[in-house]
């Protein structure tokens, strides 16, 4: 399995880009090979006529020298032609008899008879096509005392494909621009929705609300697939959650009423035992109501969470101040804290609109967590008030610390630590917390190290509704 993953997107586009290259190098190949061969039947009908011309001027002086009339010269030229064509008489000796040989090529002019060749003079290439001297009228001999040679540089056969080559060029701009284009496309119909889909997901994952509805109105069937996929899965996580809160709501409640009357009788019966003086008794009722309270307080805060599940609950909220709401519970906790800790605090006053009996359980869950696995002589710091469009509480201790997979788990209801099973507490207090964090569309972040210590910040935005 592939380990870097990339974006689905990235890849189309660097596949099609690599066809695209692929492609239009093939068909610059073939069309360069095509413009060849068309080039040298161009530039050989070119030079073939313009021997036939030359042997209608050609004449011979009285030491029967060969030289070319100047009626050669007089001819009208094609007006559609731009080439320079050039045409000399050569000697069998290598003597230039007369015409005009290119610039390039007047040191080297020996070439033996042939039909097209190309010549490399340094910079500039010819076609050349070099035939037997004589006249139209003079019959085919095997031998002659010179040669005809015309020459015509290919720059200028070239020149007759610029609107080709021009054109081509265009079809690949265009090409490349519509690739551009469909790049921008896919992005936008395929990475942006795909992006908001993704983040959709975890917003309603990191809040545990899978009420919302994901909506796609793209073009693209399987992405419509996915999100029906994932909002039927949403609602069947959804149903999954409220029947557990459903349930937990009916379990607190089924069991508040007989264990209130049992933590009464409790108190009755220590009472009775502290009349009669009964010392044995007494303890053992004493186990007993310490057992109820437990349970009491486990029946209370499953009531609260479960009131908070519940979509129907009206939950009053008010003008609560932190510092005051934070510094009050932080009191009692100092109060009946056993260890020998010091508590140092760093408190803005901050109105926040929310439910008073929220702010206290968040205060005293992360205060007595922070004192229960701290060591003596920690230190614990509490601070609250606004930053980055949140309002916070944060709590730090120097204490236990915890590693990176219990971090992951202390959020999950009933979750507790290896270390602390048999100490006191069911491990709903983080989950409560969280729970009063994501009602009001907040988190509560955590950054923790091994025997370092922990820092709890519980976050609420600013313009929560
Ligand atoms: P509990 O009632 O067991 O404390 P919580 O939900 O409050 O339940 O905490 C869950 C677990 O998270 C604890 O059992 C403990 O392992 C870990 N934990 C919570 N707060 C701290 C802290 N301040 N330092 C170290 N570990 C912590």
């Amino acid at each position: 399995m592939l380990k870097r993953k990339i974006s689905f997107v990235t890849y189309t586009i660097i596949i099609t880009a690599l066809i695209l290259v692929v492609g239009i190098s093939c068909l610059l190949v073939i069309q360069n090979n095509l413009m060849k061969d068309d080039m040298n039947l161009m530039a050989y009908k070119k030079l073939t006529q313009e021997v036939a011309q030359i042997r209608r001027y050609i004449v011979y002086d009285s030491q029967k020298k060969p030289h070319i009339d100047d009626g050669f010269y007089d001819r009208e030229d094609d007006p559609d032609s731009n080439e320079q064509i050039y045409v000399f008489l050569q000697g069998n000796d290598g003597e230039i008899l007369d015409g005009e040989v290119p610039e390039e090529y007047a040191d080297n002019p020996d070439i033996s008879i042939r039909d097209l060749m190309h010549i490399d003079a340094g910079k500039v290439k010819y076609f050349a096509v070099v035939r037997q001297g004589r006249t139209d009228k003079e019959p085919l001999k095997k031998t002659s005392k010179y040669k005809i040679c015309v020459m015509v540089s290919v720059r200028d056969i070239e020149s007759n494909y610029s609107e080709l080559l021009y054109k081509s060029y265009c079809v690949i701009g265009i090409v490349l621009i519509a690739f551009v284009i469909y790049a921008f496309a896919l992005r936008k119909l395929i990475a942006v929705p795909m992006g908001s889909l993704n983040r959709s997901i975890d917003k309603s994952v990191d809040n545990l609300d899978f009420t919302e509805n994901l909506e796609y109105d793209g073009p693209f069937k399987e992405l419509d697939m996915l999100t029906d996929a994932n909002n039927n899965l949403y609602r069947k996580v959804h149903q999954e959650l409220e029947r557990q809160a459903e349930f937990n709501a009916n379990v607190s409640h089924e069991l508040r009423t007989p264990v209130a009357v049992m933590h009464a009788q409790c108190q009755l019966s220590r009472e009775i035992a502290e009349k009669n003086g009964d010392e044995e008794m007494l303890e053992s009722i004493e186990v007993f109501e310490r057992q109820t309270s437990r349970m009491k307080g486990l029946i209370e805060q499953l009531l609260q969470m479960s009131v908070m599940d519940n979509e129907n609950a009206v939950i009053a909220v008010e003008d609560v101040d932190l510092l005051d709401a934070v510094e009050s519970v932080c009191d009692d906790v100092e109060y009946i804290c056993k260890k020998n800790l010091k508590f140092t605090y760093d408190l803005k006053p901050t109105m926040v609109k929310a439910n008073m009996n929220h702010i206290v359980i968040v205060v005293n869950n992360l205060m007595s967590n922070a004192v229960k696995y701290s060591n003596d002589g920690g230190n614990i710091h509490v601070s609250c008030g606004v930053k980055n469009d949140s309002y916070f509480i944060s709590v730090r201790d120097e204490g236990r610390g915890m590693d990176k997979s219990t971090k992951e788990k202390i959020f999950e209801s009933f979750y507790r630590g290896e270390p602390d099973r048999s100490a006191e507490g069911f491990g709903l207090g983080l989950s409560q917390v969280m729970q009063i964090a994501r009602y009001y569309g907040g988190i509560v972040d955590v950054d923790s190290e091994p025997g370092k210590g922990s820092l709890f910040t519980f976050k609420i935005p600013v313009n929560a509704e």
